[in-house]
């Protein structure tokens, strides 16, 4: 089915995030966990994609295997850099072969330590345009989701011009986006009244990602923009080797966070699960009495 008619159908849409493992074994671990959190009876999941093309056949894979496998709504994540428009034409026609419906469609980063990264001549530069291909050549097939940065787009100077881009995605095709992770939702709400001021009126489903390993954390908040507010950083600084109490804290966080986003009527929950069940569904099971469907 399609994300966009899921979101009218319900109050609060749930939704977690998954990469495609590397290995045999850790793919088997993940519809392990995929199995666990069915229970919840998620909107939707997704499935994400190595920026360039790293993991195109294995991203194809999962998408392919839950979808045939499982009753559940799958979106494949896509980013344009470095492919041809043939490309992601020819990836796009083989998800549409297969019965996938959504697509996340992004830009993905530019390579480290290559700023002066050329796009390919026939390629997609951002993820807008990505969209507009999209609708271009595959009309209402797709339920397209893009991307949000509630405290900006780490290349962007500043958060108005990356709302400004962000309605470029929302003008060429974007149904509803998912935001970066975000620790302090004050930026949630700021951003949420900045796209409103520029007159953007898809969901915006806030991104979650419970701290289960503060180390790897803080090196994903860094790479990406995203504060981690500094009475957190201390509490986990003090535990950071002691995985249960980390683990702990960065649950009774995300219960607090997603708590204060459901009382003030956001649209749904995405949460980065890693791959992992354990943390989102303790956080699921104390915020569930707060989700009306
Ligand atoms: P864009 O929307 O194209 O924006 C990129 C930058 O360009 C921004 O700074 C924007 O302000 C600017 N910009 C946009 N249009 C213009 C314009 N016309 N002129 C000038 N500047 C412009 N990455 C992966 O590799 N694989 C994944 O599966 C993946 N999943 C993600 C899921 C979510 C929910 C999120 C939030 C991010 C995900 N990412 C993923 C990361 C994403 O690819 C990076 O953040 C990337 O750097 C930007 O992608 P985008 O689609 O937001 O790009």
């Amino acid at each position: 089915m399609k994300i966009r008619d899921l979101l009218k159908k319900v109050n609060t849409s749930i939704s977690f995030e998954f990469f495609p493992p590397k290995t045999k074994e850790g793919e088997e671990k993940l519809f392990q966990t995929i199995k666990e959190l069915e229970s919840i009876k998620p909107t939707f999941v997704s499935v994400t994609y190595g920026a360039g093309g790293s993991t195109r056949d294995r991203t194809r894979n999962i998408v392919k295997r839950i979808h045939e496998n499982t009753d559940l709504t799958v979106m494949a994540h896509l980013t344009c850099i470095g492919h041809t428009k043939e490309d992601l034409i020819n990836i796009l026609q083989d998800y549409k072969n297969i019965g996938i419906e959504n697509i996340l469609a992004l830009r993905g980063d530019i390579p480290l330590n290559q700023e002066d990264f050329q796009h390919p001549e026939d390629g997609c530069k951002y993820a807008s345009e990505l969209v507009s291909l999209i609708r271009e050549n595959f009309g209402d097939w797709y339920s397209i989701g893009v991307a949000a940065y509630p405290e900006g787009h780490p290349e962007s100077p500043n958060l108005e011009r990356d709302v400004i881009n962000f309605k470029r995605k929302v003008e060429a095709g974007a149904d509803f986006a998912i935001t970066q992770m975000f620790f302090d939702n004050r930026y949630f709400y700021n951003f949420l009244d900045l796209c409103e001021k520029h007159g953007i009126n898809i969901p915006i489903i806030p991104g979650i990602m419970p701290i289960t390993n503060f180390k790897q954390i803080r090196k994903f908040a860094l790479m990406c923009g995203a504060t981690i507010p500094e009475k957190l950083v201390s509490k986990l600084e003090k535990v950071e080797d002691k995985p249960d109490e980390v683990e702990k804290i960065g649950i009774e966080f995300a219960v607090k966070q997603c708590e204060d986003l459901l009382k003030n009527g956001v649209k749904g929950l995405h949460f980065y699960t890693l791959n992992k069940s354990d943390a989102t569904l303790k956080i699921y099971n104390q915020i569930k009495h707060l989700i009306k469907n």
